[in-house]
């Protein structure tokens, strides 16, 4: 629903349609031509192109509507704009031009694609979002399907004694670039799902991505009973018999959108269990249709994909079997299949569990199943082997495709720049050869120093600019501002860590001996700083905890205002940091981190990680692109930490100080460069989304597409 924009000339006119779309954001050309028309207003929007073409006033938009430079640049993004709708060729197409008619659907409850567009938390939303970009780029037919929340993606706000406050301001759709998409004869809903015995209309949303759309689903229309009105408002809150129906919600209403839209996916994808109703509302289609059950859960399983992301058994969505039959009974009558068959798909086989788990009801209804790491397969094949209790572990179907980012969401204008120059114009087109990574060895070891240190000080200027919107707006006093980072220094040893506060991140890690940290920190000719960025979800009273034992610590003099929290972490500031710290630090307790993203962006940026052996980093680390904390596990957590803690102090002190420090005749750290360099080059070839889509396409939706007869390892269990 795009405001009206009274001052754009019409000449300009073209530009409300690249902001409509979100391909802007990852393409260079149309991010340098909002940034063009004002770039003080445009960093103070925190690039936000709708609300930049509102506030920039008659007088700039005629200044530029008559300028020769701007009108050339506006010519070639509105060309791009174009050639992006109707390409002329896309690699799915060259690869599988049989295939290229049919659609894959991708459902997921979450969807992080730009910070305008606040449907996200953390880094599934994230990955779900950069496999929609990739999905644009490569020309895989794909649409996404999700949820609007209207809320609850909270903005953060600290107090004064480090409690985050959980503020649920709600997004003003009129100010983001999401379009109603209209019901049959104008009616506001396209469909309606039977829930706790009474319909709820969806109403849908249509968010553009390049060539993908996205789905998203909307109850909050006056159709609806007052209590149902607020089913999908809120992301990740409420409890679980509110997660439950959104749950439902999407994944039955999901699928009935698609088909209200003549939508018909030969392939379907659900990522993360959250979206696995969708399998069975699949199901309950095929038996309508005359099919046996089954014979429709095979129909079903044959066509699907499921990734789950979760290698712990309590971060799996389960829900008591009578809430389960509450939303959605008796919907086993219209299926023609016991109450009893129907809960069997969501059943664990173990002794005294009867919960319903939405992660086992994907297993038995997908035939593809991935982990998202080499690691996280192999928890995964522990977790579930109840499933199937006639295998070996080792024989599991199940695999994995290692997450990776959208590299053009991600990269810096300037090290793009710089591979610009070295690796040749195109190079874009050609992440998918490993020799051109290699050549990112031999960059020019002061261009990509300076360029590093360029981006470094973005970093310490975007802390200020937040400090004095704090000073000014909300009055914060002295000591508060020390702990936003207005004291941090540009030439010190900067380590960030920047993720959701989840207890098993460990956040605190570092803070374990902080007489040893004081040491580190204010080392008079070595210093080191530190920067947080986080949210806990506003139900985890630990995860707040930490932050706020963090927080507190960013205002105690011993530390010399060389720790700081920067406020309100979402994909804008994590661009900030990824792309500006020296190190990245993970330090999640293994196996708990299935993959992990931040540290990939951080590395397409040249900034190493310090990193525990989980997740991606347990494939990632060569030796030569950063840091490995290789803890063994111990007899328990308090040990655990407190060897990974020891490590890591070990390695700060010993490695990652010394060679930061260490600099040649003309201040260039060069074995610190050449540790960049590897960073840079291990990511690129390894770890972008696009090597992981084309996984998922080669290995999970063709093969769908195509029906390829495999052998039928539905679990038995
Ligand atoms: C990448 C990203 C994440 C995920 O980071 P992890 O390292 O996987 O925890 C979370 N939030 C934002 C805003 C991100 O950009």
């Amino acid at each position: 629903m795009p405001p009206v924009f009274p001052f754009l000339p019409q000449r300009l006119e073209g530009l409300v349609d690249v902001a409509c779309n979100l391909n802007w954001t990852w393409n260079r050309e149309a991010r340098r031509i909002f940034a063009a028309i004002d770039h003080q207003l445009w960093t103070r929007l925190r690039h936000d192109p709708l609300a930049l073409l509102q506030q920039v006033g008659a007088e700039r938009l005629g200044q530029c509507a008559a300028d020769p430079a701007f009108l050339a640049l506006y010519d070639a993004v509105m060309r791009w704009a174009a050639a992006e709708q109707s390409p002329s060729q896309t690699w799915f197409a060259q690869r599988y031009p049989a295939e290229a008619g049919n659609t894959i659907a991708y459902f997921c409850a979450e969807f992080g694609l730009h910070h305008t567009v606040p449907i996200y938390s953390g880094g599934l939303g994230i990955l779900a979002g950069d496999h929609c970009k990739t999905a644009s780029d490569l020309g895989v037919p794909l649409v996404g399907v999700g949820i609007l929340y209207r809320a609850g993606y909270f903005d953060q706000q600290v107090r004064n004694d480090g409690w985050q406050e959980d503020t649920d301001d709600p997004i003003d759709l009129t100010r983001t670039v999401v379009e109603p998409v209209e019901g049959p004869g104008g009616v506001p809903y396209l469909t309606s799902v039977r829930t706790a015995g009474r319909d709820v209309f969806i109403k849908v949303w249509r968010l553009r991505v390049g060539r993908v759309t996205i789905y998203l689903l909307d109850a909050d229309i006056e159709q609806n009973h007052r209590d149902d009105r607020h089913l999908l408002s809120r992301l990740y809150a409420g409890g679980p018999g509110l997660r439950l129906r959104q749950e439902w919600l999407l994944g039955v209403g999901g699928v009935r959108v698609l088909r209200a839209l003549g939508i018909a996916p030969a392939a379907w994808h659900a990522n993360e269990g959250h979206a696995a109703f969708m399998f069975v509302e699949r199901v309950r289609e095929f038996i309508v249709a005359g099919l046996t059950y089954d014979e429709a859960v095979k129909a079903v399983r044959a066509a699907s994909t499921f990734t789950t992301h979760t290698p712990v058994p309590a971060g799996h969505d389960t829900f008591p079997v009578f809430d389960v039959a509450e939303c959605t009974g008796p919907v086993w009558e219209e299926m023609g299949i016991s109450r009893d068959t129907f809960m069997a798909l969501g059943r664990y086989p173990v002794s005294g569990d009867s919960s319903f788990h939405m992660t086992t009801t994907a297993l038995r209804l997908s035939r593809r199943t991935n982990a998202v790491s080499r690691l996280h397969e192999a928890v995964t094949r522990k977790l579930w082997a109840p499933l199937w209790p006639d295998r070996r572990e080792s024989d599991l179907p199940v695999t994995h495709v290692t997450n990776g980012v959208h590299l053009a969401t991600w990269m810096s204008n300037s090290i793009m720049q710089l591979l610009d120059a070295h690796l040749g114009q195109g190079w874009g087109a050609r992440v998918d050869d490993a020799a051109q990574w290699e050549h990112v060895l031999s960059l020019d070891a002061t261009a990509l120093w300076n360029v590093h240190r360029w981006l470094k000080n973005q970093l310490l200027v975007h802390a200020r600019e937040q400090a004095r919107h704090l000073f000014s707006a909300h009055a914060r006093d002295a000591a508060q501002l020390v702990g936003t980072g207005v004291l941090l220094d540009p030439e010190a040893l900067t380590i960030c860590f920047a993720r959701r506060f989840a207890t098993y991140k460990r956040a605190n890690l570092i803070f374990h001996d902080v007489e040893r940290l004081l040491r580190i920190v204010s080392n008079p000719s070595r210093p080191v700083q530190l920067i947080f960025a986080g949210k806990a979800h506003p139900a985890d009273i630990p995860g707040k905890q930490i932050l706020q034992e963090i927080y507190q610590t960013t205002r105690d003099p011993r530390f010399e205002g060389r720790i700081a929290f920067v406020e309100d972490y979402d994909m804008h500031l994590a661009h900030v940091l990824v792309q500006g710290a020296d190190v990245w630090l993970n330090v999640p307790r293994i196996p708990m981190e299935a993959s992990g993203t931040s540290g990939m962006k951080a590395a397409l940026n040249g900034v190493p990680q310090l990193s525990t052996m989980d997740g991606w980093w347990e494939e990632g680390f060569n030796g030569h692109n950063g840091w490995a904390i290789a803890a063994p596990p111990g007899e328990s957590t308090r040990e655990e930490d407190s060897a990974a803690a020891d490590q890591l102090y070990e390695l700060i002190e010993t490695s990652v100080v010394p060679t930061f420090y260490n600099r040649d005749a003309n201040g260039l750290p060069q074995r610190w460069i050449q540790i960049m360099r590897h960073a840079l080059c291990a990511a690129g070839a390894r770890f972008t989304s696009r090597r992981m889509l084309a996984e998922y396409v080669n290995d999970y939706y063709v093969p769908s597409i195509r029906g390829e007869k495999t052998p039928d390892e539905a679990p038995t269990g």
